[in-house]
Formats: C-alpha cells, structure tokens, sequence
C-alpha cells in the first residue's frame, strides 16, 4: 500500500501562471498592433496617429481612420507579421533613437506626451515580485514536508515509497522450478512463524539473506512468498528509490523503514536491487556520490544494531553480487546467500504450469514439449511467453490458446531476448555442451581437483554461458605443485574441448584463460614454483596509494627475469593445455558421449556424471 502524495503541487502553479500569460498576450495582441519603426514613421508623415505616449522604450499611440488600409498595403499580401485587423484601434512600436522625432510630430500636428515609467511599477516588477514568489514557494515546501512528518527535520519520514503488506498472498506454489531456493528459505519461515518457540529450541537464524540470481528468475516474488507462507508483513523499497535529491533522506529512510519493522514484528524487510545503493564505495569522483554512501552506511548500522529475537528478517536481491561493497556480505549482515538461478528443463515446464492455470488452455498443448523449446529463459520470459499466446488466440478469436499460439509466442519472445544476447543459438549451445563437458572431464580423471558437483549449460549471470561446478571436500589453505597443475589442466579443458571437436577454439574461453594464467603466474612469481626461475619470489605487495595503482607497479627485476617470467607461464600454460587435450583425446568417447545427454538434459550432477563416465 502507497501513501498518497500531497495533491497540490508547484507543476499546477507553474501551468496556471504560464497560461494566464498566454492568455493575457493573446487578448492584448488582439487589439495592439505592434508597428515596425519604419511604418510608424510613415503613419507620421501621412498623419495617420494621434495621441501618442512617448515612454523610454516605447511609443504608444492611437489610430486615425484609414491607417490599417494603410499598414496593410505597406506591408504587402505575403507579409511575415501579425495580421493586422480592423478592430485594432492602438499600437505601440519599440522606440529608437530619431532625434527628429518631437520636430516632425510638431510639424504635423500630432498631439503627444512623454511619460515617465512609473517608478513603483518597476521596482515591483523587477525585485519585489522573484522575492514574493521565492518567499511563496519556501512556504510551499515547508508546507509540503511538514504534512508528510513534522518540520523540516523530518524529511526522512516520508513514507511514499516503503510499501507495506499486510499479507502478499503470494506462496510457494506460485513460484515455480527454485526449489534449491525454497528448501534455503523454508527455516527462515519456520522461524517467522514462531520466533519465541525457534529460539528457545536454540535454532540460529541469519540476519540478513541475499537473493542473488540473473533477471526475472524470480527474486522479488521468492521474497513475498517468504512473507505469504510464513503470513506476516512485508516492507518493502527499492534500492533505486534511495537515490534521492536531499541529502540525508536517504539515510531517515533507512531508519524509519527499521522503526516502522520493529512495530510490526514479526516480518520482513525486503530491498529490492540492493546493487543501486550497496555498491562498493570508493574515492567518489562525484559529490553526489555521498548521499548514497551515507544511506548505505546507515543500513550497516541498522542491521548491526537490528536484534533478530524481534522476528525481523532482512532480505534483499540483486542480479550483480560482484558490484556489491563487501561491508554488506560481512557476517551479521547479509551473510547467507540464496542463489536463484534459471531453471532447468523441468522447472521451465513447471512455471509453465503455473503461468497457463490463468488461461483457457487447448488439450493439445504439451508443456514438456514448451520447455524444451525454451532453453535459457527466465520465470519472467516465460510468464511473457504465456501472455503473448493468449493475445495471440484473442486476436485470431479463438476461445482456447493452442500449440500453435505458444510456437509463435516463443518465437517472438526469442526474437526481443536475442536482441538483449541472452538467448543461444542451438549451435552455440551444441559448443558451450562441449566446452563444459571438457572440464567436467578432465576434473573427473585428475585427484588433485575437486569432485564435479554439477555440469550445466544454463546460462548464468551475464557474462556466463554454462558453468562446471566444482566443490571442495574440504577447507584448503594450501596447494601443492601437482594440485595447481591440475586445476590449470581443467581450467584449459573447456578449450581443449572445443579444439578437438570443433577443430578451433572461441572465445568462450577467456575467463578460463584469464584464470589459468593468473595461477601460473602466482606459481614463477610468488611461489617459486619454476625450476628454472628458482625459489625467488618476484611478486612484492607495494603500498598502493589509495588502492589506486598508478602507471603499473614498479618491477623489482631486470628486463632479462621478465622475459624468463614470460617464458615460463607460456610454458606451464601450454603443457597444461597438451595435457587436457591428451585426457579428452582418450576419453572422447565420453566426451561426445555425455555432451549429448548434457545437451538435452541441461544439467547433469556429479552422481550421474560418475556412472555415466564408467558406462563401457
Ligand atoms: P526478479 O525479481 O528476479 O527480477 P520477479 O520476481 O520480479 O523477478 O519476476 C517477474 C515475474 O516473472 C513474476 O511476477 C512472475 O510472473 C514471473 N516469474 C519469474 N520467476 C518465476 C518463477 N520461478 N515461477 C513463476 N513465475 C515466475
Ligand atoms: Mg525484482
Ligand atoms: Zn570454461
């Protein structure tokens, strides 16, 4: 629910005295002509005015009969300016310098006055006036920030944009295909449900949970679900919404958000796309730049001082943790992340479900069938896909939606996504099947490497196209030779791959290059790793101004080191990546073997990748 805004508001003001000058200008030009100097000379020689106000800037003055025949004929049919019309009995031009003038008006006969600008008037116009209208318009505002708290001080108080709900309504059934997620969030419930009776079973629950996932997965539904289930408030704003005008609102806000929580305990408190406020501070370039910082500095501290006994739970989402300042993740404060990513197969089939109950459905649509045409979409894309075919089957008026509808659904909402890259070809996918599968390979035959906990080519995050994970059995500090080796040798698998499949590689590899690069560097340089460099560390930490480095840092070796350093990471690089080429090379088999599953399926984990790789 949204407070209402103060009706009033100065764009009215504005609009009103714009249009009454307008209006004003319009009537005046009705009646006024306005003469160019050389026509009021002439009205003067042929006698055509009268009664003339000669003021500092203008001359005013009446007209004799016959003087608009005459303008007009002066003017010509095509003229430029304002018609002149019969009902104009004055005018008025801008006054020059013409010396003459008092003697050829007198020569005439022309009766005429100089006038003097009424003082009063000009000082009214030119200060009294901006002062009256400035004086109005602090009124206003005082006005304006008092009905919403109480006083200037108060700013902050301004409830516009937290959104409260009593009840969302929204539950678990509506979002479909996370249910990694829900099984994560299924204790925070538990705990909302019934703060006193959790604690005392001596169950801890975390402060703050981070939904991280890509677009339209379903984050901020995710959230108010959390509410529906458990069935209490949930408070609601958006990071963007801090971004305010006065500094210092953003920071009232934050504390008024928390003080309005702890009345309404138990509940949540939910920051959408945290990202536009939380990211990382630094040396801002921007003076602007404060006010975010100083709103994020008061959500650290109320999260500090924040007592999860009260039954407020804080959550918050974002599609780029990476930009995220790392004072948020810190424990106490969003310390446990929820990862809600695309869904598979069957969690696309699933939201399918869920998105075709709200409309009439032909007994031909098979929604395994939609699912595997929809790789790589989010919840969001395919509750998009759902209300396109039902356009589509009201515009052909039918009274059900078909495959039919849905086919061509897809293909427009492909279409949109494809210009925002976030959909792959079946070409590319066929590649990012492989390369993946290299590294889930090759981590396979390797012991110094983690176990393969999941292989997938669901696209995840921006940049990513699949991804191989890999989870260590247990916390390591530290790494032999032979452990690193191997892990460059998987990270240089997914190339490898390509090379043996497709006979080239592309550039899906670089952030695995990047990596494997950065390892076997740390090796020669910092953990005197290389036989021929020797036990020397080449990697000193240098004060850094600022965490700014400034022209590269200085090296503490000779040119000649430098090019051995070189030489030796290619070296290392490239046994690693003949290494990876001679596991796939045996295996390959496997290789295109379990890439075709993994191209259908989408996700393969660790499990089955194990019987699947023993399968003679
Ligand atoms: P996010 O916050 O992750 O960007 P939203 O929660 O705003 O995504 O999702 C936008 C819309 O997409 C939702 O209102 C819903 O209709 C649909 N949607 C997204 N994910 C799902 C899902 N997992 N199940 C059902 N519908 C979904
Ligand atoms: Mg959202
Ligand atoms: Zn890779």
């Amino acid at each position: 629910m949204m407070e209402k805004k103060v009706g009033f508001s100065l764009g009215y003001f504005l609009i009103a005295f714009l249009a009454l000058l307008i209006i004003q200008n319009y009537f005046l030009s009705r009646t006024v002509a306005q003469l160019s100097y050389s026509e009021f000379k002439v009205l003067v020689k042929e006698r055509l005015i009268n009664d003339l106000e000669i003021r500092q800037d203008t001359i005013e003055g009446k007209f004799v009969k016959g003087a608009i025949e005459r303008i007009t004929a002066l003017r010509g049919a095509d003229s430029k300016e304002k018609r002149i019309t019969p009902e104009m009995t004055t005018f008025y031009v801008v006054r020059m310098e013409d010396g003459d003038l008092v003697r050829e008006l007198t020569a005439e006969g022309i009766r005429f006055n100089a006038l003097q600008e009424a003082t009063w008037l000009r000082a009214l116009l030119s200060w009294v006036v901006p002062v009256v209208l400035f004086v109005g318009l602090w009124f206003f505002l005082m006005k304006r920030m008092g009905a919403a708290g109480g006083g200037l001080m108060a700013v902050g108080k301004s409830k516009a944009k937290i959104y409260v709900e009593g009840e969302t309504k929204v539950t678990f059934d509506d979002v479909a295909g996370v249910e990694e997620a829900e099984d994560e969030l299924k204790e925070v419930i538990e705990f909302l449900r019934n703060p006193q009776k959790f604690q005392s079973l001596g169950g801890k629950i975390p402060k703050g949970i981070l939904l991280v996932g890509p677009p339209g997965t379903g984050k901020t539904m995710l959230a108010r679900a959390v509410a529906g289930e458990a069935k209490v408030a949930f408070l609601s704003i958006s990071g963007s919404d801090f971004v305010e005008m006065f500094v210092g609102v953003g920071a009232a806000r934050v504390r008024d958000l928390f003080a309005q929580a702890e009345k309404m305990a138990p509940c949540i408190i939910f920051i959408d796309e945290i990202d536009a406020l939380g990211r990382a501070r630094g040396i801002s370039p921007v003076a602007g730049m404060d006010e975010k910082e100083q709103t994020l500095t008061q959500l650290l501290t109320e999260m500090d001082g924040f007592d999860t006994k009260k039954g407020v739970i804080i959550m918050a989402a974002t599609n780029r943790p990476e930009i995220l300042d790392p004072a948020l993740l810190r424990p106490g404060r969003f310390d446990r992340h929820v990862v809600v990513d695309r869904p598979d197969l069957k969690g696309r089939e699933e939201i399918f479900r869920v998105h075709a109950k709200k409309v009439k459905i032909s007994d031909d649509v098979d929604m395994k069938v939609l699912a595997s045409m929809t790789p790589g979409m989010a919840g969001a894309d395919i509750a998009n896909v759902v209300n396109e075919a039902a356009l589509l089957a009201v515009r052909k008026s039918k009274n059900d939606v078909a495959m039919k509808e849905f086919e061509e659904a897809i293909e427009r909402v492909v279409a949109g996504l494809e210009k925002r890259t976030r959909v792959i070809s079946p070409k590319e996918r066929e590649r990012v099947a492989f390369h993946e599968m290299g590294h889930a390979i090759v981590a396979s035959m390797l012991s110094g490497t983690d176990p393969v906990r999941r292989v997938s080519i669901i696209p995840r995050g921006i940049a990513a196209l699949g991804y191989t994970l890999q989870l260590p059995t247990e916390d390591r500090f530290l790494l032999t030779r032979s452990e690193m080796l191997d892990r460059m040798t998987v990270l240089l698998g997914g190339k490898a791959a390509e090379e043996l499949v497709f006979g080239e590689a592309s550039t899906g590899a670089k952030n695995d290059l990047e990596r494997a690069t950065d390892m076997a560097t740390a090796m020669v340089k910092s953990y005197g790793m290389s036989e021929r460099l020797g036990p020397v560390s080449y990697d000193r930490a240098r004060p850094r101004f600022l965490d700014v480095q400034l022209g590269g840092q200085p090296k503490e070796y000779s040119e000649y080191t430098a090019k051995e350093i070189d030489d030796e990471v290619h070296g290392i690089l490239r046994a690693a990546l003949q290494r990876s080429s001679g596991i796939l090379g045996a295996h390959k088999e496997q290789l295109e073997r379990i890439s075709r599953i993994l191209l259908e399926r989408e996700v393969i984990d660790g499990d089955e990748l194990k019987s699947l790789l023993d399968r003679p």
